[in-house]
């Protein structure tokens, strides 16, 4: 039996080594499997890289799969859960705010027959007024989208067996949350509290201003951006031209006319007709919308791309071949 443990890490250079030394280390010094850590490099600007190849010398459990730029965690995870063999695999952040120690009781539930463990965060914890109503209506909101497999503070904090693992190899789509897409699948889960913890050093980067970027970049990158600003224009035309309708009929045959403005028919029409063209001009923002985003999936563009010369000890070279379900071919 083996255990593969996969842990993305972006610019931690500042905690990465504590982390290692002081809180994963001695917990994997006392786990009875063999295990296989899997560093996930996406990208980082610092010099997290550099230390993590060091650390890898010290420890020949270590892999180290290096992205050739950041693809961000979600996609981190899915390339460290295919490139992992154990017939456990565990994911955890690099940043210490999810306790290795933890792994214990995920190793005993999987023992016990559960498939997917989830370390669940906010039991424990106090949260203000305002993002703890926040919170209830975003999982409210969720449950009544249909999204009812999501237990509220479940994290990427978890173990999943090898069954779930090979199943979760074989989705394909490009927008991924991991941990929503686990929660889809099914399988015999076991939830586990615990406390969310601070982070060792540095700052978290999934902050306002990257999501923003990244959704800005994300606009850019497919092209998409100037759908949106046509449909706002479109609602805005739709919405004028509605209102200035009813204006006129108010004004005119209400009122009887009491600002003298003396509608005639053929203006009327011309704001009817200003009223389809704003309603034509918003539907066909949505449809493009949608269709942008079967364009992105039908790109078949790799999740990711791996900079091998970085990369240290893996067990294949192709990740992605194994997710077209092609044959690996391994390392010799
Ligand atoms: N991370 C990553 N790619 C990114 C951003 C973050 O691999 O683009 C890693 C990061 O190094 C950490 C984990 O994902 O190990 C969680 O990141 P962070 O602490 O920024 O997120 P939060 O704790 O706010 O969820
Ligand atoms: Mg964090």
């Amino acid at each position: 039996m083996k255990l593969s443990f996969v842990i993305p890490v972006y610019n931690e250079e500042k905690g990465f080594r504590k982390f290692y030394n002081n809180l994963l280390l001695p917990e994997l010094k006392k786990i009875k499997y063999d295990y296989e850590l899997i560093l996930v490099n996406d990208g980082s600007k610092d010099k997290t890289l550099n230390i993590i190849q060091k650390v890898a010398k010290t420890d020949k459990n270590i892999k180290i799969l290096c992205f050739s730029r950041n693809f961000g965690k979600e996609v981190a995870l899915t390339a460290g859960i295919r490139e992992a063999v154990g017939d456990a695999i565990i994911t955890m952040d690099a940043d210490g705010q999810q306790p290795p120690k933890l792994i214990h009781d995920f190793i005993k539930k999987w023992e016990e027959g559960g498939e997917i463990i989830i370390g669940v965060r906010g039991k424990y914890e106090k949260h203000g007024f305002i993002a703890k109503i926040g919170s209830k209506i975003f999982y409210k909101i969720l449950n009544a989208m249909g999204v009812k497999d999501t237990v509220p503070g479940s994290t990427d904090f978890r173990l999943i067996d090898r069954c779930v693992a090979d199943e979760y190899n074989k989705l394909t789509e490009h927008g991924r949350i991991t941990r929503g897409l686990m929660d889809w699948m099914g399988f015999n889960k076991v939830y586990i509290d615990y406390i969310y913890g601070n982070r060792l050093a540095g700052k978290p980067s999934y902050n306002f201003r990257k999501l923003f970027q990244l959704a800005i970049d994300s606009f850019v990158s497919l092209s998409v951006t100037p759908l949106v600003v046509l449909g706002w224009i479109g609602c805005f035309i739709t919405i004028a031209s509605f209102i200035l309708g009813l204006f006129i009929l108010i004004e005119e045959f209400i009122m009887g006319d009491p600002l003298q403005l003396g509608w005639t028919g053929t203006s009327c029409l011309s704001i009817f007709i200003t009223f389809l063209v704003g309603l034509i001009l918003t539907s066909q923002a949505i449809i493009a919308l949608y269709i942008s985003h079967i364009h992105a999936e039908a790109q078949g563009r790799p999740l990711y791309i791996i900079d091998y010369k970085n990369s240290r000890n893996l067990n294949r070279d192709n990740t992605t071949s194994r997710h077209r379900g092609e044959e690996p071919r391994r390392l010799s």
